[in-house]
């Protein structure tokens, strides 16, 4: 099984390219794998080593997700599989319109997402543009 990635490994840092080519099935199980074994909220397939713009949560595998629009800050504190042990208080979006694509890019999704759903799928979107939390704390003085 691949080994999820810890901070500062490197590679969390990079920023996965547009997915132009369909996603083989052997990458969706790879990251499946991982997903249910940490009992991930979400996982993103940088934190695992492989070059791909997707991501996964409970609800939903995306490819090339792009959240359209968004509103309603709110401070959320998150933890980070990739940063074992540590919390950070930070700032979201209650509420997002999120558009995907599915593995074959064949079809393109949209939904509506507010609350834990919408900070999970903005914090595996972080993941993608090389992002992780402890870059986001917000000062609390
Ligand atoms: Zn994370």
């Amino acid at each position: 099984m691949k080994k999820l990635l810890i901070y500062p490994n490197q590679y969390l840092k990079r920023i996965a390219p547009t997915q132009r080519v369909p996603i083989h099935s052997s990458v969706i199980r790879k990251m499946k794998d991982v997903f249910l074994s940490v009992k991930a909220a979400g996982l993103a397939a940088n934190q695992i080593g492989l070059p791909h713009r997707v991501i996964i949560w409970e609800h939903e595998l995306m490819v090339n997700p792009i959240i359209r629009t968004m509103k309603d800050p709110l401070e959320s504190l998150e933890s980070c599989l990739s940063l074992p042990g540590q919390q950070f208080l930070i700032r979201r979006m209650n509420k997002i319109h999120v558009c995907w694509l599915s593995p074959d890019l064949q079809i393109m999704y949209d939904t509506d997402l507010s609350g834990l759903d919408a900070c999970i799928v903005q914090h595996e979107i972080d993941h993608l543009n090389g992002i992780l939390i402890n870059e986001k704390v917000l000062q609390t003085s």
